[in-house]
């Protein structure tokens, strides 16, 4: 009961008290009076007690008989609900935009007006070693690359951007980007870059490999022209100087042709073997026999180990293009002739193309690089025999579209066996037959 209402409830009673006495002449009606006063501020009491005792645990819905403190109660804990309402969705949007951020793989700082760090997402501990605890530190003294430094002094509206190698390894390339968010804050985001500096640096050496390549085969034509042009000459030095750029020419279309073919594997999509037609390898391989007799010199002996009735599923083009390309290589790669053996045969549940030569062999370190574009083990005999260096690239893309890989195993100066595991199309049981060329 406050001071207002128990006043008011002394003067009621002593009014009621001093009517009695007046009105009735007797004490009895005014003591019932003062009693019904009491009795009244008792209750008054007691509703203002339990007034208190709610308001400890506001939450709760007001007791009904609080009369007159009802109002005032239920209005104070609908305006309590509601800012509690209010502050759990401001606290489970703030979670949600904290997993989101942390889910990024870019990693976010957010700075103070003078570069102090006031929040960090998680990929800002793994690409810039920032801990939780650095939070109130200065940036520029976790994060020492110039390039960093000088992007963090750097006072402009617009967006910053630097690459630096990542604090926490230096294999990994990381751009940054800085720039306002509000008034006071500045966000610096930083994004792992390192396969794309990689495909970048491999599109740079391509263009430089294949401009190289061109450039020799292309001086000499350019030497033999301007000597055309140059000199007084006789129709047989003319038809002898046209017989020269014949190779040089060869070996430009063959380069060009190389590229358009990786160029075609690389972009088309990667076919689904069940709805490609069956080959059959054993006249694949007789065609490829075929093709492969002029190169062959007369010491060289062919064998031929093919199951017949037996096929897989593929692009007969692209496999008859890969094939060709180990069985030459192993012609070319036998340079003092020797056997080459080609065969097809099943091999644990699938089918396995092979060819064997006893040639230069390849030392180990090079084998895991051999496929890759330009790669030779002897550049000089490679360019003397021919060799693009994209045949075995090519080979790996055809065979990764058949779902298959190449293997090679090698002895230095004993030879080189090429093969790959090629799922079944179809299998008629039947035994190898040997032909020998
Ligand atoms: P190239 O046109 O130079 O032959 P390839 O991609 O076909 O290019 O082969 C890459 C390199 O692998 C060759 O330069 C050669 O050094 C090596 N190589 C390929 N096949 C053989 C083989 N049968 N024996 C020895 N070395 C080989």
């Amino acid at each position: 009961m406050n001071l207002p209402q128990f006043v008011w409830t002394i003067l009621v009673a002593s009014t009621l008290f001093i009517v009695g006495v007046v009105v009735n002449q007797s004490l009895v009606g005014a003591t019932l009076a003062i009693l019904v006063c009491f009795v009244m501020m008792a209750l008054n009491l007691h509703r203002g007690t339990k007034f208190r005792a709610w308001t400890s645990h506001p939450l709760s819905m007001p007791p009904d008989d609080l009369k007159e403190y009802y109002r005032p109660a239920k209005n104070l804990h609908d305006s309590i609900r509601n800012s509690r309402d209010r502050t759990r969705s401001l606290i489970s949007t703030s979670k949600k935009y904290r997993n989101i951020a942390n889910r990024l793989p870019d990693a976010v700082v957010i700075l103070t007006e003078r570069k102090i760090i006031e929040s960090i997402n998680s990929s800002a501990t793994t690409l810039l070693g920032l801990k939780l605890t650095d939070i109130g530190k200065p940036l520029a003294t976790l994060i020492r690359h110039p390039d960093a430094q000088l992007l963090l002094q750097t006072d402009t509206d617009d967006v910053v951007w630097g690459e630096i190698p990542a604090p926490v390894n230096s294999n990994i390339r990381l751009e940054l980007r800085l720039f306002h968010v509000s008034e006071q804050e500045t966000m610096l985001m930083a994004r792992d870059i390192s396969d794309t500096s990689r495909l970048l640096a491999v599109r740079q050496d391509f263009i430089a490999n294949v401009s190289h390549e061109l450039r020799t085969p292309l001086t000499v034509l350019m030497g033999y022209i301007e000597s055309v042009f140059n000199d007084e000459l006789d129709r047989s030095t003319l038809l002898e100087i046209v017989h020269r750029l014949d190779a040089p020419a060869r070996r430009m279309k063959s380069l060009v042709d190389d590229l358009l073919t990786l160029a075609r594997l690389e972009s088309s999509p990667t076919p689904e073997l069940s709805t490609l037609s069956e080959i059959d390898g054993k006249s694949l391989i007789s065609t490829i026999i075929e093709e492969l007799q002029p190169l062959a010199k007369p010491n060289h002996r062919i064998v031929v180990e093919a199951q017949p009735k037996l096929s897989v599923r593929g692009i007969q083009i692209e496999l008859h293009s890969a094939f060709l390309n180990l069985a030459t290589n192993a012609l070319r790669y036998s340079p003092d002739g020797g056997t080459v053996t080609i065969k097809w045969c099943q091999h644990d549940g699938q089918v396995r193309f092979s060819v064997q030569d006893e040639g230069v062999g390849i030392a180990p370190q090079h084998i895991p690089r051999i496929t890759e574009r330009f790669y030779r083990v002897d550049p000089i005999s490679s360019q003397r025999t021919g060799g693009t260096g994209l045949g075995l690239a090519i080979v790996k893309h055809v065979l990764k579209r058949h779902q298959s890989a190449l293997q090679i195993t090698s002895n230095l100066g004993q030879g080189s066996t090429f093969y790959c595991d090629l799922p079944f199309g179809q299998v008629q049981e039947a035994d190898c037959v040997h032909d020998t060329i």
